[in-house]
């Protein structure tokens, strides 16, 4: 009997089941968008109810599509999008709020407040690897339990949960208030601020100075293992859950990114570049991040550098739903070929401030260099460029950080069909860009941390062997001109700063 292994890829904009074989083929895939709620200017919320629906029924239509059942999946392998932060009710299940988004800066305050108490920006990252940002999952614990009325009085007598989305749906997955198993993994509890790198387990010091008890905090596990099995219910009854990563560090190990040196960018809501640094943290002279890339089962962990940038793909859907100048977001690719250049317009899309390598909340978008010239093309092309000048700034922090320039880039996300854009993005970097046949990553990095948990994959060489590449795109710029351009992009991105208190 032919096996397969299940991941459930809870994203910023959708959540996907995805049906692996064992090559690494995908065999059937189902879909759902939920709704993105911006209640106010900088606020992003996702209705945590409406995510566990959805997770159900795309379960359901995956096997449904591959025409396959519980009994031929031997692991379900959870990935998520991180930071991402929901406060419930262990014994009823119900959120006490929306689930503040890692994109929503509402917690700027808070933010400042930690700093204020002492080592500013950095005030955790020797512990963490991390600036103190509105990004983060712990601020925005405090906010919901200092908001909500009734929430922290709960929390401190043990009635809440806090979860990512990873954890969310383990819990619901596993049982919900019947025995439902609140744990989450090293990488998703990486990007909370309350997680010590070395150690990883939750701090105390750093949960008190937030106000975060601790009883609400999941278990931290490995990244592979098996944590519980679907209950009775649902399409994938009985089945192992057996691995969970952040989607960043999913797509890292999608694109058997298992050795240090290796980094992949991938082009979704945001762009995220991470940078294998094997068992050694890295800690980032020039604005990165330093994280857990994976931790499989008793194995030390796996740690990254990494380069988060909030707005690449978001923004052509900003060009669509706000502006609608373009009805799909594959049209931004036409209108940007209608024209060979910019213009000289350069489009800084920093909605949610400025993440790496600045970390300036205080910064809001600009469209700079307009003049009568410029038509719709060339702000399409800025639009694209946009995500190639950002990248092109996260692997320019990540080489100077490890002292050893990138030679070629693997993408993968939603973007990388572009490909007007990975032209540029190779042209820009100045290395080939290659982007994989399974250009779905994330899903197949979950679902290889479960299947290695039960033995469907023997070990990282299964990986390897299974990674092809399907395209390379070569640099043709010249030197000249990439670095004028590269130029006028960094003098845009100034006009950005000291935009809000
Ligand atoms: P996520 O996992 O973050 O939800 P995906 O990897 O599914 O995102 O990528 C979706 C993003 O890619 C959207 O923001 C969308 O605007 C963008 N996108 C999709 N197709 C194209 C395209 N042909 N050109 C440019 N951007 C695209």
């Amino acid at each position: 009997m032919t096996s397969y292994v299940a991941a459930i890829d809870q994203g910023t904009t959708s959540t996907r089941c995805m049906i692996f074989s064992h090559a690494g083929e995908v065999v059937a895939v189902d879909q759902m968008e939920h709704e993105q709620i911006f209640p106010k200017a900088g606020w992003v919320e996702h209705d945590p109810e409406e995510i566990w629906r959805n997770t159900r029924e795309v379960a359901a239509g995956a096997l449904a599509k591959a025409d396959l059942s519980a009994s031929d999946v031997v692991a379900v392998g959870i990935t998520n999008q991180r930071e991402t932060a929901v406060v419930w009710d262990r014994s009823t299940g119900k959120p006490v709020y929306n689930a503040i988004v890692w994109q929503d800066t509402r917690t700027d305050r808070i933010c400042a407040e930690l700093e204020a108490l002492g080592g500013g920006q950095d005030r955790y990252k020797d512990k963490t690897g991390l600036p103190l940002a509105t990004y983060f999952s712990g601020p925005k614990i405090r906010w919901i339990l200092d908001n909500v009325e009734g929430a922290r009085e709960r929390a401190e007598a043990g009635e809440l949960l806090f979860g990512n989305m990873d954890t969310w749906v383990l819990w619901n997955m596993t049982g919900g208030p019947q025995g439902g198993v609140h744990v989450t993994d090293p990488t998703n509890a990486s990007r909370t601020l309350l997680m010590d790198l070395s150690t990883l387990e939750w701090d105390e010091s750093i949960a008190a100075d937030m106000k975060v008890p601790l009883s609400m905090l999941p278990t931290i596990k490995s990244s592979s293992e098996e944590y519980g099995r679907v209950r009775e219910r649902g399409a994938l009854a009985g089945v192992p859950i057996a691995g969970i990563l952040g989607d960043q560090q999913a797509a890292t190990f999608g694109q058997a990114c298992l050795s240090p040196g290796e980094a992949k960018n991938t082009y979704g809501t945001g762009n995220f570049v991470l940078l294998n640094t094997g068992t050694e943290k890295v800690m980032s002279q020039n604005g990165l991040l330093t994280t857990v890339c994976y931790k499989i089962g008793s194995n030390d962990p796996v740690y990254a550098l990494e380069g988060s940038i909030a707005v690449t793909g978001s923004l052509v859907q900003w060009l669509r739903d706000n502006l609608g100048m373009i009805a799909s977001a594959p049209e931004i690719e036409g209108m940007a070929a209608a024209v060979d250049d910019n213009g000289g317009c350069y489009f800084v899309p920093a909605f949610s401030g400025l993440f790496a390598p600045y970390w300036r909340s205080d910064a809001r978008g600009a469209i700079v260099g307009l003049t009568r010239y410029v038509n719709k093309g060339h702000l399409a092309r800025a639009v694209l460029e946009a995500t190639a000048f950002q990248s092109r700034e996260v692997i320019d922090a990540m080489n100077a950080d490890s002292g050893v320039p990138l030679k070629s880039l693997k993408v993968d996300g939603g973007m990388v069909v572009n490909e007007l854009l990975m032209q540029f993005q190779a042209d820009i970097l100045g290395v080939p860009v290659i982007r994989p046949v399974v250009a779905e990553t994330t899903a197949l990095g979950a679902a290889y941390a479960a299947g290695l948990a039960v033995g469907f994959w023997a070990g990282e060489d299964d990986i390897r062997n299974n990674w092809a590449k399907d395209k390379e795109w070569t640099p043709s710029m010249d030197d000249a001109a990439r670095e004028k351009t590269f130029g006028l992009w960094k003098k845009a991105v100034t006009r950005t700063f000291d935009w809000v208190e």
